[in-house]
């Protein structure tokens, strides 16, 4: 028999621990104290660890008859937690407590479930998750609830919840590209940074793999590292790799990589910020292409052209049959195109040669420009040195090709030095030097030439080196002279007048000739002071032989002036002023200067020249044929001579374009009134076919080669032809 139904609690509950004991102990007394009392004891003892359970239980536990929905009875948590004492607590109805009303539905990652709210004394109420059971006690059906109070649960499942969102939406939303990776290296979700990045979307991106998207480059290092990085110690990494968009533009990144760690601290993903560095990269491979080339020409600049220099030397070394080869390029008398067209008119035509060497040499070639018009090929792999010889033929005979630049036809020729390597020189720069002492020595054995660097060549280059400090010496010390070359009448070959041609009597060297010396001096701008003393010794000569005639009617000199003189201000007065002083009449003088000259810079030119022949002097254009001046300027120009180039000449029985040309020339000299002069003589067969052109001059060797003073006084003493003078 329960001990509830003797005596039942009000409301229908279970009795309360004290009033049970109280009865209990009072019948024992009475009645069962003899033989039921230890035994009661003992149950009314577990009845009370019973009721001590269920009191510290952590749920709130409820009985409630299952008819009426009257609570019968609950534990101490729930009076706790609802803030009612129990015997509120027990006049309540199932309905007032735990209400279907107060149920709520929270969103959860399976699915959302639905809790019920307990009533609290405060009006609240408190989250729990109840189970309900019915249990039937000596045939008596109870509902007995039990509710856990949920609020912890909810807050922190809130929380993560907020967390997650927040991560989510910092993800979403971040500016640099983010991407959750498993270990395997797929992307398990992208964000739009990123997508953006690879002109792809965040939905395309994911469960696509790191190697989807790597440049086929840095692929295998993407992945090498990846696969390292899940397994390495390293909580995070860094690096830069080359990402392919999905139009293929090649896209740089940072990636700074971390785990996404367990419990246990075992890796379960990979974050990678990814931040897009390709503006960088760019502007840094700018930054180094810039150091190592020329910006003028965009070729390879010196500290690049070293750097594989070095590289072939330590080839050759390795394989002893790796023959290279450096060739130095000097442009001929670049200068004076600077000088007279104009540097902007300059800039182009390097640039142009610049073209012409890339269409010249092969791919795996290098070219370099050293400043100036010094051009460096590095000829790799060769293999013979016959294949170097034929790659620089090919150069220079592109370089041969009349160039049209800005309407104007430029002719150039190019000096070359070449060094095979490996040599005995294990230095860059040694074999850059010994390609520019062969450069040199091409220089020397006139335009457009090529020479093969050899040993005797270093031990003379140094004084070749120490040329222009020799020079300056050697004007002070009047090591420089004018000789005489005879110009002739080509009908009688009888002596019209002389060109004075500049020699060097080198103390060491001996005599050295322009070719040599004229571009250096013009390169230094010693050109000038070597010029006046050239002019001063020809004005002394010249008032010696006119202080000898008899008649008054000897033979003109003709001058060489450079454009680099010839730009000076001073240049006319100090000319003047040089004849003057010897009180020799201009009349006896021409100015030759060449066709560039003329054309940097026309205004100048025509008044310097009117200046000059107002005073007597004439005007003769040398090297015609081979500048780069248009005809009208010879009509514009006052000239009263032209000189055609012994490049015509030397070729006139042997090449009919020569011949055509010089015909040309020849007819236009008379149609605009000006002589013509033959540079280069040197055969009877060009004279007579001179002869039948009407060309009225010639210089040569045939009739003369370039004389002393005293020995041009010689041929003038002569009445007849200089032709019979010499046979
Ligand atoms: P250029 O004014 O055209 O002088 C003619 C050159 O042709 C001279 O060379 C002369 O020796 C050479 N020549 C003459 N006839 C023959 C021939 O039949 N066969 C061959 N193979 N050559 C012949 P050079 O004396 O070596 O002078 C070279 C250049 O140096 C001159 O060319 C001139 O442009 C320049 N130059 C010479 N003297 C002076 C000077 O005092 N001042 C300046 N600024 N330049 C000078
Ligand atoms: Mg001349
Ligand atoms: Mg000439």
């Amino acid at each position: 028999m329960s001990v509830q139904r003797r005596n039942p609690a009000p409301g229908g509950g279970l009795p309360s621990a004290e009033s049970d004991r109280d009865r209990l102990i009072g019948l024992g007394e009475r009645s069962f104290q003899k033989s039921y009392y230890p035994e009661l004891r003992k149950r009314l003892q577990e009845l009370e660890h019973f009721r001590a359970l269920l009191d510290h239980s952590g749920d709130l536990i409820f009985m409630a008859d299952p008819d009426t929905g009257r609570i019968q009875d609950c534990n101490q948590t729930a009076c706790r937690a609802m803030g009612f004492t129990r015997q509120q607590i027990l006049g309540m109805g199932l309905e007032d407590i735990i209400s279907e009303a107060d149920a709520f539905v929270v969103p959860g990652e399976n699915g959302s479930r639905i809790v019920h709210g307990v009533r609290t004394a405060r009006g609240g109420s408190l989250p729990v998750e109840a189970t309900r059971v019915q249990h039937v006690v000596s045939g008596q059906a109870h509902l007995i609830i039990v509710a856990r109070d949920i609020t912890a649960r909810l807050k922190a499942e809130r929380a993560l919840g907020e967390s997650e969102a927040l991560f989510r939406a910092s993800f979403e939303q971040a500016a640099t590209g983010m991407v959750l990776l498993d270990l395997g290296g797929r992307f398990i979700m992208a964000n739009q940074a990123l997508a953006d990045m690879l002109e792809s979307s965040p939905k395309e991106l994911a469960g696509r793999h790191l190697r989807d998207v790597s440049h086929p480059e840095d692929m295998d290092m993407a992945l090498e590292r990846h696969a390292s990085f899940v397994t390495d110690q390293e909580p995070t990494h860094q690096y830069e790799q080359r990402l392919l968009s999905k139009t293929g533009n090649l896209v740089w990144v940072r990636l700074h990589v971390a785990k996404i760690t367990g419990e246990s601290g075992q890796a379960l993903s990979i974050i990678a910020h990814i931040q897009d560095i390709t503006e960088n990269k760019r502007a840094e491979e700018q930054l180094r292409h810039q150091a190592l080339h020329d910006p003028l020409t965009d070729l390879a600049n010196r500290t690049l052209c070293q750097d594989r220099i070095s590289h072939a030397l330590l080839r050759a070394m390795r394989r002893p049959e790796a023959i290279f080869a450096v060739a130095f390029l000097d442009l001929d008398r670049f200068k004076i195109i600077n000088d007279s067209l104009g540097h902007p008119f300059g800039d182009s035509v390097l640039r142009e040669v610049a073209q012409i060497l890339a269409a010249s040499v092969r791919s795996i070639d290098t070219m370099a420009r050293f400043g100036g018009d010094e051009f460096v090929l590095v000829l790799e792999d060769l293999t013979s040195y016959g294949e170097a010889v034929r790659i620089l033929n090919r150069v220079r005979k592109a370089m041969a090709e009349p160039m049209l630049l800005g309407g104007q036809e430029i002719r150039l020729t190019v000096s070359t030095g070449l060094v095979f390597g490996p040599g005995e020189s294990v230095r860059p720069d040694d074999i850059l030097r010994d390609a520019n002492i062969a450069m040199y020595k091409a220089k020397e054995a006139g335009r457009g030439r090529m020479k093969v660097f050899n040993k005797r060549m270093r031990e003379q280059a140094g004084v070749l080196l120490s040329l222009e400090n020799d020079m300056r010496r050697g004007i002070a010390a009047s090591e420089f002279f004018p000789l005489y070359q005879a110009i002739v009448r080509v009908e009688d070959s009888t002596l019209a007048g002389f060109e004075a041609l500049a020699r060097w009597r080198h103390p060491t060297r001996g005599l050295v000739n322009p070719a040599l010396f004229i571009p250096l001096a013009e390169d230094s701008g010693l050109v000038v002071d070597m010029g006046r003393s050239i002019l001063t010794q020809v004005a002394a000569d010249l008032r010696r032989w006119i202080s000898m005639e008899t008649n008054g009617h000897g033979p003109y000199v003709a001058v060489n002036i450079s454009p680099i003189q010839l730009a000076r201000t001073e240049f006319v007065d100090q000319f003047l002023k040089i004849f003057q002083d010897q009180g020799v009449p201009l009349d006896r003088v021409r100015v030759e200067i060449t066709e560039t000259c003329m054309m940097a810079n026309p205004e100048r030119a025509l008044a310097i020249l009117n200046r000059l022949r107002e005073q007597g002097a004439r005007v003769a254009v040398d090297d015609f044929g081979t500048g780069y001046s248009s005809l009208s300027y010879l009509a514009r120009f006052p000239i009263d001579m032209i000189k055609i180039d012994r490049a015509f000449i030397s070729k006139l029985g042997t090449d009919e374009e020569s011949l055509e040309i010089t015909r040309s020339i020849v007819a236009l000299g008379e149609k605009l009134g000006r002589v013509c002069v033959a540079e280069g003589v040197e055969t009877n067969r060009q004279h007579l076919m001179l002869k039948a052109l009407s060309c009225g001059f010639a210089q040569g060797f045939l009739f003369s080669r370039p004389v002393g003073a005293a020995a041009a006084e010689v041929l003038m003493a002569r009445r007849g032809s200089l032709l019979a003078a010499t046979e």
